[in-house]
């Protein structure tokens, strides 16, 4: 590798009296933010981008004329300002695609998300009585405690169907154990999801159209890295500056301000002095570059907070056609392969030649492990031995293969990581013209869309003095009204309306006092029934009441009688009132749990399309 020379050259950028804003990243956040930047309020900012080209992980890698993907990037949203973002850059090039995606287990097939019916016929009548019995066991005697993955699934679907259906793919990705892995990273998301999904499908009729948007999805003819290399000629044709191959390197601070960034481009250090500083790039690494550095425990915190990485082998195979799917899940134990794209089957023009088929194997693993640091030649080697193995492609069919790493994938939730975050969002809160966006700056499991919208409300803070609050875009849904408006039909947004409309249908009935109440009402109905009898007066007074003393023993209609009447009447209304209540509450409770604990399984069952 070339040895960097040190010395510094000052920033030859054209400052337009323009304010000018850095922009760190060139992937789907960084580039959303430029564009809007330039489109909607005309100010030209610059891009530094340190790979050789744009998209970050959702790029599109080119080998020999094959496009792969970085995974398998679908493009489907809530959010109509997202959408109209996409539409409007890629046009007719913009392909809507059918879904098709298996488990692999067992040398079987089993439709994902899990179908029953398809899952139970797939393993066979013996296999599914064993299933059903275990279930049964697990729902009598869980777990007490729900600390781990494991107890977490188990709970909910039986020690069985966990090792069949959990176990060995969400190995595969954590690279730890189930009984390890925090039952958090799953349980946070579906328990969320899932109340509120069951919730709200009380009040509104499911909507259709994400349902459908699943089921298919849009994806660029040359997949994603089409979209932003044309989002980066976009901002280029307008006058911004895309530039590739710049590493920032170090963050400079006057107090509380950022005044330049140190970029690393062929050899040379440049310093580009700014205004505003939106950044994509990891929050651990930007914390890590300030200079004068934050406080220490700032400085722990971004060292405690972890990723898992990726590599994808891919592979050339001399056939038309291999399998119908899309992706794969691979949970065999005897492969070290968890997923496998067919990139044909997301689109005809990512494999050049027809009569051939590109594959795209995923292998999870950490920066610097044993199957990181493995030679691109061993990787292809064992791709093509583990393609084989599983019968997916033979082995001599695979005639050529390129490996792509992907650092820093996924942020981890691991038990500690909302503390650490903590620390760093108050730290970064202080400086004054600074914003983090994306996926890795704000260590949120984002989706292109959500990394695209804390790009937008970056702008708009920046450009219109809004506060959106970009920690809680995917976490709170509360994001700018215009962009609330756009998904007004989704439950998950008219969830906080619900809520607390059910807080008013839904209030616990508080024993004690409903039993009081009804008790003090009962008392003096009879109290004053018996009043009212008395003041009439008559040669018989009362004598239908008088039936009363049947059940309270000792009544009668006299005035002594009308105080032992007040009297029962309050014990009975308050026994009555407070059972009530208390059954009540028990029912609802328990109605409640059932459709939440439904639809976290109905959301368990496509769990690893969150992954
Ligand atoms: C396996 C997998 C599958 C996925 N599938 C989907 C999917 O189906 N649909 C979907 O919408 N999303 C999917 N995603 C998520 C999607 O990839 C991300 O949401 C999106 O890429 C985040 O964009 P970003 O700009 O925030 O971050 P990134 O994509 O990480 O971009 C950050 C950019 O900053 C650059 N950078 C970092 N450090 C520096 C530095 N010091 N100097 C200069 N540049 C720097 C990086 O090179 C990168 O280009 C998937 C992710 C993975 C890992």
């Amino acid at each position: 590798m070339q040895e960097e020379k040190q010395h510094v050259i000052p920033s030859t950028m054209n400052r337009n009296g323009d304010q000018q804003v850095v922009i760190i990243g060139g992937g789907p956040a960084g580039l959303t933010a430029a564009y809007e930047l330039i489109t909607r309020h005309n100010i030209r900012p610059v891009v530094f981008e340190k790979l050789d080209k744009v998209g970050g992980i959702a790029r599109t890698e080119n080998y020999k004329g094959y496009y792969f993907d970085m995974g398998g990037h679908r493009f489907f949203t809530k959010s109509k300002e997202v959408q109209r973002f996409w539409k409007e850059v890629m046009g007719d090039d913009f392909l809507r695609r059918p879904r098709l995606s298996r488990i692999f287990y067992n040398d079987k097939f089993f439709h994902y998300p899990l179908k029953p019916f398809n899952a139970l016929m797939g393993l066979g009548l013996y296999e599914s009585v064993l299933i059903m019995a275990s279930y049964i066991r697990w729902q009598i005697f869980p777990y007490r405690q729900e600390e781990t993955f494991e107890q977490w699934v188990t709970n909910r679907f039986g020690k069985r169907l966990f090792l069949t259906f959990f176990k060995t793919y969400t190995e595969k990705v954590w690279g730890i154990s189930t009984s390890e892995l925090k039952a958090e990273w799953a349980a946070q998301r579906i328990k969320n999801l899932s109340l509120k999904s069951a919730i709200v499908s009380m009040f509104v009729k499911p909507n259709t159209k994400i349902t459908t948007l699943i089921e298919e999805f849009d994806y660029p003819r040359r997949g994603p890295g089409m979209m932003w290399n044309a989002v980066k000629e976009a901002v280029e044709r307008r006058g911004g500056s895309v530039q590739l191959n710049s590493d920032v390197v170090g963050i400079h601070r006057q107090g509380n301000r950022i005044t330049a960034v140190e970029v690393a481009c062929n050899g040379y250090r440049q310093v580009v002095p700014g205004d505003s500083f939106i950044s994509s790039m990891p929050v651990t690494e930007f914390i890590r570059y300030l200079d004068p550095p934050p406080p220490k425990p700032v400085l722990d915190a971004a060292h405690r907070l972890k990723y898992r990485d990726f590599l994808t082998v891919c592979l050339v195979v001399n056939k038309k056609e291999l399998f119908p799917d899309n992706w794969i899940y691979i949970h065999d134990p005897r492969v070290k392969v968890g997923r496998i794209q067919n990139f044909k089957n997301w689109s005809p023009e990512m494999v050049p030649d027809q009569s051939k088929t590109s594959l795209g194997l995923e292998y999870f693993c950490n920066e610097g492990d044993e199957l990181w640091t493995m030679a691109d030649e061993d990787l292809i080697e064992l791709g093509k031995q583990e393609i084989e193995r599983i019968g997916l492609a033979k082995y001599e069919d695979v005639e050529d293969g390129s490996v792509f790493r992907v650092p820093k994938s996924y942020p981890v939730y691991d038990s500690e990581y909302k503390e650490h975050l903590e620390t760093i969002k108050e730290y970064l809160a202080t400086l004054e013209n600074f914003q983090t966006i994306g996926r890795n700056g704000l260590h949120r499991y984002n989706n292109q869309d959500h990394a695209m919208l804390t790009g937008m409300l970056a702008v708009r803070n920046l450009m219109l003095g809004e506060s959106n609050n970009l920690w809680v875009v995917n976490a709170e849904q509360e994001y700018h009204e215009e962009i609330a408006e756009d998904v007004e039909a989704d439950p998950e947004v008219v969830t906080e309306v619900v809520k607390e409309a059910l807080a008013h249908i839904f209030t616990r009935l508080d024993p004690l006092a409903f039993g009081l109440a009804l008790g003090l009402i009962l008392g003096l109905a009879v109290f004053a029934a018996t009043a009212l009898l008395l003041l009439r007066g008559g040669p018989v007074v009362g004598p239908h009441l008088q039936l009363l003393s049947n059940f309270f023993i000792g009544y009668s209609v006299t005035w002594p009688g009308a105080l032992i009447g007040l009297l029962y009447g309050v014990v009975v209304g308050f026994v009555f009132g407070g059972l009530f209540a208390y059954l009540r509450n028990t029912a609802m409770f328990l109605h409640m749990a059932y459709i939440q604990r439904r639809s976290e399984l109905n959301l368990l069952r496509s769990l690893f399309d969150y992954i």
